[in-house]
């Protein structure tokens, strides 16, 4: 049965990006290596990143592969990353330090608060042995939308690495990269753009990534050799999943097409506060306070009924039409609903309505 994805990506794709991925292109030849430089260039254009001082790579793999990349290629051997965490992908990046055995340290908030650059400044003023700082934008853990201005004003301003992984915001919230000067920025193919999973694209500073030669800890992820191999004429180092590069491509035009990030940001946020006033009238609140409640997914406290449970409403929802989201924040019982992807107000109303007869049945159950 098909069924929409009101999931943060792999997400709802348009047919057409779908029918993109009915050609098979080989990996050397002029016509594929075109796609990628157009695609590379596009992607600078949609970050507002100018061409003098950033440029973009593209790696194979999901996002956290994006992001194992850049932190085990930027953060060398007499360097030492504080990461500011609020959710599942900011431990994930301490969790790649470990593995790789790179100097971090963390500083945490409750997934419900997002990090404070008042704070940051302090831990950079007491710590003058860190390098690099990185956060996630969009933690898309409990849906709530970090400040990365206010931060990267502090991180730069103490003339220090600045990673973001924007991977669920990036080409659904604006990013002007030019203004915000950061040095990496982290998203993938499968969340705003509209794609299909298979790549992560690193919107990289020239000298930042620059300084990375020689640093990697892995041979297939190493940010710079990446860079240095397709920058020559699109051709990636290691075989890439063309179909997939087909597909966002694709992707990007319907971008365009929409009215770039601007517009696709307004129809997600229509989604989102669309979704939120339904659920309010049902009496199902949110995790997030609204001032940071992002405009790409929400966590849900479970509705305050008679015998519920998750997973019957799942079922309930998903032979209707949507697949939801299981919660993921620890300290209380929620579930997720995401509204990117080819997802519009009418989608939001018709989930509001099978939520609202799920709960009528329920209460009928008593
Ligand atoms: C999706 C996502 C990632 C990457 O997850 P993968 O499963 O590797 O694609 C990283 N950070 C954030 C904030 C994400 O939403």
């Amino acid at each position: 049965m098909n069924y929409k994805l009101l999931t943060p990506g792999p997400l709802t794709t348009s047919e057409t990006v779908k029918k993109a991925m009915m050609v098979d292109h080989c990996t050397w030849d002029n016509d594929y290596k075109v796609i990628t430089q157009k695609i590379r260039k596009d992607l600078l254009e949609l970050a507002n990143a100018s061409e003098e001082n950033y440029t973009v790579v593209l790696m194979q793999g999901s996002g956290t592969f994006g992001v194992e990349s850049v932190i085990t290629s930027s953060v060398g051997k007499e360097d030492k990353l504080l990461i500011c965490e609020n959710g599942a992908y900011g431990k994930r990046m301490k969790d790649i330090t470990e593995h790789a055995g790179i100097n971090s340290v963390v500083y945490s908030e409750p997934f419900n608060m997002i990090p404070d650059a008042a704070k940051i400044d302090e831990i950079l003023k007491n710590d003058p042995e860190i390098t690099h700082v990185s956060m996630v934008h969009s933690e898309t853990t409990s849906g709530i939308l970090n400040d990365i201005e206010s931060v990267a004003k502090v991180v730069k301003g103490h003339g220090k690495t600045f990673i973001v992984d924007a991977m669920s915001s990036f080409g659904g919230v604006v990013i002007d990269m030019d203004k915000l000067g950061a040095d990496f920025m982290i998203s993938s193919s499968n969340k705003c753009i509209q794609g299909v999973p298979g790549f992560s694209f690193i919107i990289a500073r020239k000298d930042a990534l620059k300084a990375c030669e020689g640093k990697a800890r892995s041979l297939s992820l190493d940010l710079y050799d990446q860079f240095k191999t397709m920058n020559i004429d699109g051709k990636w180092r290691f075989t890439s999943p063309t179909h997939v590069v087909l597909a966002f491509a694709q992707a990007i035009e319907e971008l365009k097409a929409e009215g770039g990030i601007q517009k696709r940001y307004e129809r997600y946020l229509n989604n989102n506060r669309t979704l939120i006033a339904k659920m309010e009238e049902l009496g199902i609140k949110t995790y997030i306070d609204i001032d940071h409640q992002s405009p790409i997914i929400t966590t849900y406290l479970y509705p305050e009924i008679h015998n519920y449970s998750f997973e019957e409403m799942y079922e309930y929802i998903k032979e209707r039409g949507y697949a939801i989201y299981p919660g993921k924040v620890t300290e209380a019982d929620t579930f997720r609903i995401g509204n990117i992807g080819e997802i519009y107000e009418e989608d939001m109303i018709k989930l509001a309505e099978i939520i609202k007869e799920f709960m009528e049945v329920k209460a009928n159950e008593q």
